[in-house]
Formats: C-alpha cells, structure tokens, sequence
C-alpha cells in the first residue's frame, strides 16, 4: 500500500494551472488507490473561512470529496495560510482535520506528521506573530468579521508575509535541527514528515545514536510535489503542470 503525503500547494485562483493539476491529481489512480491521502498545511495561499462563497473552496472541496467517497482517508493538517480551515469545511470535503504534531502509524512506522513552520525556531518574529494568530480569542473575532474585511485581511497579511520573507536570511527560514531532534523525541519517533520550508528531500541521520530520517514535501509553485510512502521505502516525485493557458 502506498500512503500519498502533499503539502504547499498554495491554491490560488492566480494560477489555475496548478487548481487543475491538484485536480486531475485527486482523480488519478494513484490518489484512488493509495492506502490515505495527507495533506500538510497551505493547501491554499489564503483561506478566510469555511463560509468563503468563492469558486476556488468549492471546487477544493468537490475535489477532496472524490477521494474520500472512493474510499480513500484524506487528513488535513492547517499551515500558517489555511489556519482558519475548520470543521465546516472539512466535514464539506469529507477530510479528517489533524492537529499539527500528531502521530500517525504508517505501515507500522510512527510518524511524526507536523506543517513545519513550528520548526523554524530561529524565526523568532514569525513565531511570535504565530502565537498571537493561533489563539481561539484571535481566530474568533477575525472570523466574526465579514467576508470582505476578511479578504482584505488576508491580502494584507500575504504583503506582510512576503516582506518578511524577503528580507529574512534563508537560514533563519530552514527549520532547526534542535527544534527537530526536540519535537522528535517528545513524539518517540524515528520518522518525521514536514513542509513549509519548500525544500524537498530526505534527510537521513542519527537521533540520539538511532537511525532517524526527516522527509521534507515540496511546493506546488512550478510543479506538483507527492511523497509517496511505501513499506520499502520513501520517494518524492514531481508532478508536470500543463500549460497555464489549457
Ligand atoms: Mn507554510
């Protein structure tokens, strides 16, 4: 069995090329067969809440649902852009939502499952803006507000997000091998699956003079990125993107 692990694919209505590669992804016999299906986190650029009326949510949903009706488990995992994504939604997709850092037995394998933003430690203003955001009292009162002050908040956040990714040292954006060998132990695994970094590869190394291995997701910016998870192995493939005018 193959378990299918995607993350970063920032689904954006700006680039409808990758909407339909995640798409025609969803129904391809891979996704139809495979033993479940993760997703880790900013699955979307943006998301302003499960009550988005807009087409691109709809059409995420529809897509998610497919799989889930074909039998196949879809998890989701909230990154630092779809944070908001709830119940509602995930009920509509017929996913099961995940707290970050949550443990998963993948063919009998514990496996450390985490979005990865918590690992970038040495991003100490990002972490501080994250703690403020995650809050229920934060959340709430943003949710409370309509959805047109919702989406101006966003596109303001994604400014703020790209300033502070261009003028912060690619170093300080990688996760810390601290933070990993920490959130590790406390897990009890030997195994950790993460995005956000946008870095793919598997890295092999000792943990506390066990083998240990951190398997990083790829974006969805030029391309589609899977981790595919089998008994014997871990491989990550890219997926081509059709033209952008198809
Ligand atoms: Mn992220």
């Amino acid at each position: 069995m193959t378990a299918l692990f995607i993350a970063d694919l920032h689904l954006d209505p700006g680039r409808p090329q990758i909407t339909a590669l995640f798409e025609d992804y969803l129904a391809s016999d891979e996704v139809r067969h495979a033993s479940a299906l993760y997703i880790l986190g900013d699955l979307v650029e943006a998301w302003v809440g499960d009550d988005d009326d807009a087409e691109l949510p709809q059409r995420i949903a529809c897509a998610i649902r497919a799989v889930s009706d074909a039998g196949v488990p879809v998890y989701f995992m909230a990154g630092n852009r779809d944070f908001l994504l709830g119940e509602a939604f995930a009920r509509r997709a017929g996913m099961t939502l995940l707290d970050d850092g949550t443990v998963h037995d993948i063919h009998g394998r514990p496996t450390l499952l985490m979005h990865g933003d918590l690992l970038c430690t040495d991003d100490v203003a990002y972490q501080a803006v994250r703690r403020q955001v995650r809050t229920p009292q934060w959340k709430a009162q943003i949710l409370s507000l309509p959805l047109e002050a919702r989406r101006a908040f966003a596109a303001r956040a994604r400014e703020d997000s790209r300033a502070h990714t261009g003028s912060t040292m690619e170093s300080i954006m990688d996760v810390n091998r601290e933070a990993v060998a920490a959130a590790m132990r406390q897990a009890h695994v030997a195994r950790l699956i993460h995005g956000h970094t946008h870095r793919p590869a598997v890295h092999a190394f000792e943990l506390d003079a066990k083998a240990a291995e951190r398997i990083v997701l790829g974006d969805w910016y030029e391309h589609g990125s899977v981790l595919r998870l089998t008994e014997t192995g871990a491989e990550l493939r890219e997926l081509p993107a059709g033209p952008a005018c198809a």
